[in-house]
């Protein structure tokens, strides 16, 4: 039986230990913690995934929460206006053809744990580095790591060509709330822009204690939303959110008047600098260790993919695991399995790298006109299950220009 080993308990490495275990092979997982510390610790993404990457999990049958986790049903978009603060420029919303689920991390990765050891699988707790990616390279036929933003992941080089920013290009933070004003007629994430200041977007989902709202915010830096350094206690975090609502955005603002956060985790702040790293890392030993997800292909959460990303590519390597058969995994096996990923995957990066940057005039348009048109509403919004979508009307101009009036044409 061929013994493969995983390093990293999130969406990645788990969603690929289960895979495997369920096509026969003896896997060993080694993560840095408990599923009591992870269901016991901070809140870790908003991770709102949609319809293709919770496919991934259906197929596995590893959708535990599906009945219970509310439904995002759509995507709205409010663009402020910038010569009137607290005003909207214009705004549009339109329904997802399948919704969109968020289920917080540290409910679903303990249960995926247990899963993963009630179905025969080795489980290590331990904090990997070098020492250990080599034990765990002798005895397995395979290592991947999916370390996710682990210091450990920087032993993988920076790909020079393919990252794009070499510092920090938004403040993050999200704030987990209770009590929060649904919006109508359907659920979605009310995505916010506010221009040169940052953004901020909120949506249903499910956490330890049920249903809850998450609302997160994208501050550029050295502006007025960068503002959650010195804030420490869930309190001050929450009344931080608040003022942020009701100073840019009055409309959200109207939602949260009786709020209460999640429990006294359920906030986070931070930042992280946008990068992709090669694909694989030579030991001192001369064996090879594979990335995958995070650790490979790290984006900025403004477009919420990289939960949907690490689920998409443990599908891709579960293929490409199973294709090899008794075949070794060889380093040309490990470049070509992260370029099938990568094709996919880089279509994610260069839309989001888009959304980081001051949006280029026919981006600007390209959304006004999504006011005046449902069709093109829903065409950017359904891009968000396959940003592959997006190209090539997303990136150039005249594409843009010709994709405006087909869609408009069908909305006359
Ligand atoms: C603020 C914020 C909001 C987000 N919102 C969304 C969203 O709405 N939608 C979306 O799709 N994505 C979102 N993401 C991104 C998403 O959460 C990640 O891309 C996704 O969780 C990556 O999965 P992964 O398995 O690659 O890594 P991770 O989920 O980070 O898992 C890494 C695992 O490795 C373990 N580990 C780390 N170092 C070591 C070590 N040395 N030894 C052993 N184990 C180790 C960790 O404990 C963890 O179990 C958001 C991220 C942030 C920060």
């Amino acid at each position: 039986m061929r013994r493969i080993a995983i390093v990293g308990a999130g969406q990645a490495g788990l969603q690929l230990a289960l895979g495997l275990l369920a096509n026969g092979y003896q896997v060993t997982l080694a993560t840095n913690r408990t599923a009591e510390q992870i269901r016991d610790g901070k809140v870790m993404s908003s991770q709102c995934m949609f319809n293709s990457a919770l496919q991934t999990e259906r197929d596995l049958g590893i959708d535990f929460w599906q009945e219970q986790c509310p439904a995002v049903e759509g995507i709205g978009l409010n663009v402020v206006n910038p010569e009137v603060p607290g005003q909207s420029l214009f705004s549009w919303s339109a329904r997802l053809e399948r919704c969109a689920q968020s289920v917080d991390q540290r409910l679903k990765m303990p249960v995926w744990m247990e899963a993963f050891v009630q179905r025969g699988g080795d489980l290590l707790i331990e904090d990997v580095g070098l020492a250990e990616l080599e034990a765990l390279s002798a005895s397995h036929d395979l290592v991947l790591l999916a370390a996710g933003k682990g210091e450990v992941v920087n032993l993988f080089a920076r790909d020079p060509v393919r990252t794009v920013f070499s510092s920090p290009q938004r403040s993050l933070a999200l704030t987990y709330v209770k009590g929060m004003t649904p919006v109508s007629p359907y659920s979605r994430v009310a995505f916010n822009l506010i221009p040169g200041v940052g953004e901020y977007f909120v949506f249903p989902a499910l956490t330890l204690s049920g249903p809850c709202e998450i609302m997160v915010f994208e501050g550029i830096p050295g502006g007025p939303m960068d503002c959650w350094q010195g804030i420490t206690s869930p309190e001050q975090h929450l009344e931080k959110s608040l003022e942020l609502v009701r100073r840019y955005l009055p409309w959200e603002a109207e939602r949260c008047t009786d709020l209460s956060l999640t429990d006294d985790k359920g906030f986070l702040s931070g930042r992280f600098t946008p990068m992709v790293r090669r694909p694989v890392l030579t030991l001192p030993s001369g064996r090879s260790v594979f990335g995958m997800a995070d650790a490979l292909v790290v984006n900025d959460p403004i477009t919420g993919q990289g939960a949907n990303n690490a689920a998409k590519c443990s599908q891709v390597y579960l293929d490409a695991i199973l294709a090899q058969g008794t075949e070794a995994f060889s380093r040309a096996w490990m470049e070509q399995t992260f370029e099938q990923y990568w094709a996919y995957a880089g279509d994610v990066v260069k839309w989001t790298n888009s959304m980081l940057q001051p949006p280029a005039p026919h981006l600007l348009q390209l959304l006004g006109a999504a006011s005046q048109s449902q069709p093109l509403a829903h065409a950017i919004t359904n891009a968000f299950d396959d940003p592959r979508r997006f190209a090539p009307w997303w990136f150039d101009a005249g594409q843009c220009q010709s994709f405006i009036q087909k869609m408009s044409q069908q909305a006359a």
